[in-house]
C-alpha cells in the first residue's frame, strides 16, 4: 500500500520542502470500483500567483461518481484526479490574496480534490471560514448552495409556504430541510421505505422537516398534507420515476418544479393537463453551471457567508459522515455505491 504522508526530502539548502502528493486517479473512464488507482504525484516549485494546498478532506458526491463512469457532462481529459469538492488549507503561497493557514475550496468543479496536496491558482480557489467544523467546510460548496438556490432562485416563497421534495435523506435534501427552516418555509419529504424507517423519518423531523412520508405513504397521505397546508410553489426533484410523475398532481398552478437529478435513472412523465390547466414549469438547476456563471460574484459569497452563518449557528448540520483515510478509497467507493446508506463518505487526509 502506497504511504499517504507526503515525502519530504531535504533541499540543497537544508530546508524540508513536500516533493510528492498522494492522487486518487482514474486513467480511464468506467466502473469507480475498478479503475481507480492511488499514486504518487511530484509536486514542482510554486510560480506566481500559485498556493500549494493540502486537502483535508473531500467528499464523495454521486456527480463524482458518475463523472468517472463517464456519464457527467464534465469530462476531464484522462488521466485524471477524482473528486470535485473538498476543503484544503493553504501551505505554501506565491500570491498576497491568500496566505499561509487560509482554508479554502474550489471555485469550480473539476479541480480534483481527492488528493492530500495540489497547486492551485489564486483564481481558482475561494477563502472560506475557518472557524467552519471540517465536514461542513469539506461539504459546503454543492450540497448546501444547491438546495439554496433552487429555495430561493425559481419561485417567489414566503414565510409560511410548503415545499415538496424527494430523495429528501440525500445532502441536498437535509440541506433543504435546514434552509427552509431557517427562512420559515414547511417541507413536505418524501423517502424511501426502508427497515427501521421511523428512525430515519425521526432524524429528518429532528433537522426540522414538517412532514415525511414514504414513497408507498404518498399515495393516501400526500392528498391530505396538501389539503390541510397549502399546494406547493416548488417541488424539487432529484429521484424522478413515478415519484416526480406524481408531484405534479400536487403543485399549485404555475408553480415550478425543479430536477436536479435523477437517482432512480428513470425518466418521470409530465401530463399535457399539468402543462396546459395548471402552467407548472419544468425546470433544471446545475450547480456547476450556476458556479461558472457567477464565479466570485458577490452573489455567490453571500450564499456562502450565509451558508456558513448557519452552520456555525448551528442551524445547518454537515449529514452524518464516514471518515476514511484516503488511502483506504476503495472502501468509500464501494460505500458510496451502496444504497440506503446513511453516511456521505469522507475521504481525509
Ligand atoms: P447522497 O449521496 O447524500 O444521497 C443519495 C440519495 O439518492 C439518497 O436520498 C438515496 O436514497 C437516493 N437514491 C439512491 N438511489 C436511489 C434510487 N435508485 N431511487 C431513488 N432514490 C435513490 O446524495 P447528494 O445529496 O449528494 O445528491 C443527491 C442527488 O442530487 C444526486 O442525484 C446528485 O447527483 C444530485 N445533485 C445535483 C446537483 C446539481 O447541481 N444538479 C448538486 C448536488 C447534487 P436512499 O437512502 O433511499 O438510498
Amino acid at each position: 500500500m502506497l504511504s499517504l504522508s507526503a515525502k519530504r526530502l531535504t533541499s540543497l539548502f537544508g530546508q524540508k520542502r513536500l516533493l510528492s502528493s498522494f492522487d486518487i486517479v482514474y486513467e480511464s473512464y468506467g466502473d469507480p470500483r475498478k479503475v481507480l488507482v492511488g499514486k504518487l504525484r511530484e509536486i514542482e516549485p510554486l510560480k506566481d500567483g500559485q498556493t500549494l494546498l493540502k486537502f483535508l478532506a473531500s467528499p464523495i458526491n454521486p456527480a463524482d461518481i458518475n463523472q468517472i463512469q463517464g456519464v457527467y457532462p464534465i469530462k476531464p481529459t484522462v488521466p485524471a484526479v477524482g473528486g470535485n469538492e473538498g476543503v484544503a488549507e493553504v501551505i505554501e503561497s506565491k500570491t498576497t490574496k491568500f496566505k499561509v493557514g487560509d482554508w479554502v475550496i474550489p471555485a469550480l468543479a473539476g479541480a480534483g480534490t481527492w488528493r492530500s496536496h495540489a497547486i492551485l491558482h489564486e483564481n481558482d480557489i475561494i477563502k472560506i471560514d475557518n472557524n467552519l467544523p471540517l465536514e461542513s467546510a469539506a461539504t459546503i460548496s454543492v450540497n448546501p448552495c444547491t438546495a439554496y438556490r433552487m429555495l430561493v432562485d425559481f419561485q417567489h416563497i414566503e414565510e409560511g409556504d410548503v415545499i415538496l421534495q424527494n430523495g429528501a435523506n440525500s445532502a441536498v435534501g437535509q440541506a433543504v430541510i435546514q434552509i427552509a427552516t431557517d427562512l420559515r418555509i414547511k417541507t413536505v419529504n418524501v423517502i424511501r421505505d426502508r427497515p427501521r424507517v421511523e428512525d430515519l423519518k425521526k432524524f429528518l423531523q429532528d433537522l426540522g422537516a414538517d412532514y415525511v412520508l414514504t414513497e408507498e405513504e404518498c399515495k393516501t397521505q400526500l392528498k391530505d398534507i396538501i389539503q390541510k397546508e397549502s399546494a406547493p410553489k416548488l417541488a424539487l426533484n432529484c429521484v424522478g420515476g413515478m415519484n416526480a410523475t406524481n408531484f405534479l398532481k400536487y403543485i399549485r398552478p404555475k408553480g415550478t418544479m425543479v430536477t436536479y437529478g435523477c437517482m432512480s435513472k428513470i425518466p418521470f412523465k409530465a401530463g399535457a393537463g399539468a402543462l396546459i390547466f395548471s402552467d407548472i414549469s419544468l425546470k433544471g438547476f446545475w450547480m456547476s453551471r450556476w458556479n461558472d456563471e457567477n464565479n466570485k460574484s458577490s452573489e455567490r459569497y453571500a450564499m456562502l457567508d450565509y451558508i456558513s452563518s448557519l452552520i456555525i449557528s448551528k442551524k445547518l448540520k454537515c449529514p452524518p459522515v464516514s471518515r476514511v483515510p484516503l488511502e483506504n478509497f476503495s472502501n468509500a467507493i464501494e460505500n458510496s455505491m451502496t444504497g440506503f446508506t446513511n453516511f456521505k463518505q469522507l475521504l481525509v487526509n
